[in-house]
């Protein structure tokens, strides 16, 4: 098997994948198929990172 590159995200495996965003070769592992992106930008196009929401959900309730 040729090794046609390094995945840029751990640079140790070798890269199987082509993210479809930034166009970064990636291992299976750093690459996730349900988006067809690296796991890079498939947590920036993900759900609000943790620290990122603002919600006022303490979870204690108020009485007057
Ligand atoms: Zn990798
Ligand atoms: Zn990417």
């Amino acid at each position: 098997m040729s090794v046609s590159g390094l995945c840029t995200v751990c640079e140790s495996e070798s890269a199987e994948y082509t993210c479809g965003r930034c166009g970064s070769l990636v291992c299976e592992v750093h690459y996730d198929p349900t988006v067809g992106f690296c796991v890079e930008c498939a947590g920036e196009i993900g759900n609000s990172r943790p620290g990122d929401t603002d919600q006022p959900d303490d979870g204690d309730t108020y009485r007057f």
